[in-house]
């Protein structure tokens, strides 16, 4: 798996070639706002490296996978959201749309509008 996909819409995101909401971003991954946030806080957490889903990713990249956590960790506390939810989604049956691996960060506080 390469690092970047041409048709992927999550590595035009990480490229700036798409523009997003950035709620924090560290060497491995970005934290964006959804799209269609289901939750008062809704952030999505984007390794840079593309691979399919997360398995993948750990796979492929713990390190980068671990920091990727960690910054949804941050994002969410720094949103009010000590408790919060991680999701990653797997597979078109699971609900994942996004072939790049994402993680959902969940939260009842509507938290920070502005990047960290
Ligand atoms: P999945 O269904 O793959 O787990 O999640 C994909 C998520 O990406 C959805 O919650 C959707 O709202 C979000 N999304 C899709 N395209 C974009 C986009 O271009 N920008 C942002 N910020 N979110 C997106
Ligand atoms: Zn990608």
């Amino acid at each position: 798996m390469s690092d970047t996909s041409a048709d992927c819409v999550f590595c035009k995101i990480v490229a700036g070639d798409i523009p997003a909401d950035v709620l924090g971003r560290n060497d491995h991954a970005i934290a964006i706002k959804d799209l269609n946030p289901q939750a008062p806080f809704h952030a999505l957490v984007l390794p840079v490296a593309h691979h399919e889903n997360a398995g993948a990713s750990a796979a492929a990249d713990p390190t980068g996978t671990g920091h990727a956590i960690a910054l949804a960790d941050e994002v969410a506390r720094a949103s009010g959201n000590d408790d919060y939810r991680l999701i990653a989604n797997t597979g078109a049956s699971a609900g994942q749309t996004v072939f790049h691996t994402h993680f959902h960060v969940l939260g009842s506080a509507p938290g920070m509008t502005e990047s960290l």
